[in-house]
């Protein structure tokens, strides 16, 4: 497994819209995208900065995880996510060095991506998202 770089960070919101205008008037930077991922129950704003980008998320319904995040801890930084070169690759060299995984499969996230979360109980607290754009049909 190679990780290039950070390709976003996950940031939790209670108000989505309100978010996205203090990073846009405030911060001075531009949303370009916003989109729903039905599967795990958030809205995103996406923002560029330089090679990584700004995921904005909020929850569109109280089972979402990031709803239960910001319950229990408030807004702020919900995940880092790194590119790797094969999410699917990745995740069983994490198993094989006895990681715990969120998702035993890679599934689709924002923007077209493969992503896979692992258990942040064995990575010292912080919530790492793989993600990449490997063909998960091989
Ligand atoms: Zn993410």
């Amino acid at each position: 497994m190679k990780i290039s770089h950070i390709e976003h960070i996950g940031i939790a919101v209670k108000n989505l819209n309100e978010a996205i205008k203090f990073y846009e008037e405030v911060l001075n930077l531009k949303c370009y995208a916003v989109e729903e991922v039905k599967d795990q129950k958030v809205k995103t704003a996406f923002f560029q900065v330089g090679q990584t980008k700004i995921e904005l998320l909020e929850a569109t319904s109280e089972e979402s995880p990031i709803a239960k995040f910001i319950e229990k801890r408030g807004e702020g930084i919900h995940h880092i996510a790194f590119n790797v070169d094969n999410v699917k690759s990745a995740l069983e060299e994490m198993e094989e060095k006895g990681v715990k995984l969120i998702d035993e499969e890679p599934r689709k996230g924002a923007e077209g991506l493969n992503i896979a979360f692992l258990h942040p109980k064995f990575t010292h607290g912080l919530l790492i998202e793989f993600c990449g754009k490997d063909n998960t049909d091989n």
